[in-house]
């Protein structure tokens, strides 16, 4: 079950789209949640933070070389490391929430 504060950064990922198609210049795009395989033990849930926004070609629709599901190897050295895109969506939320809220003092 996730608390206020997951919820509140997984609508703020849908808000973003898809962070490989900003990064390849293609705009916002409508993303889904993909939750990082790094991080998450056998059995484990991994937390609703270790996650990024994908859309659904990106995410589990494109094939091989373009969705994460059908090859998480091949898409990480395409599009990089889900760790450092983990890194970018944090920033990227960051900027996101400042532009809503006014800086912060
Ligand atoms: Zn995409
Ligand atoms: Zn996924």
């Amino acid at each position: 079950m996730a608390n206020k504060a997951e919820k509140q950064w997984m609508s703020d990922l849908s808000a973003l789209g898809c962070v490989v198609c900003r990064n390849l210049g293609h705009g916002e795009s409508p993303a889904e949640i993909h939750h990082l395989k790094t991080g998450c033990g056998t059995g484990q849930r991994s937390t609703d933070f270790l996650t990024i926004p994908l859309c659904p070609q990106h995410h589990r629709l494109g094939g091989d070389g373009i969705a994460f599901h059908a090859n998480s190897k091949l898409w990480q050295e395409k599009y990089g490391d889900e760790i450092d895109l983990l890194t970018q969506t944090i920033h990227d939320v960051g900027k996101f929430r400042e532009s809503i809220f006014g800086r912060a003092v």
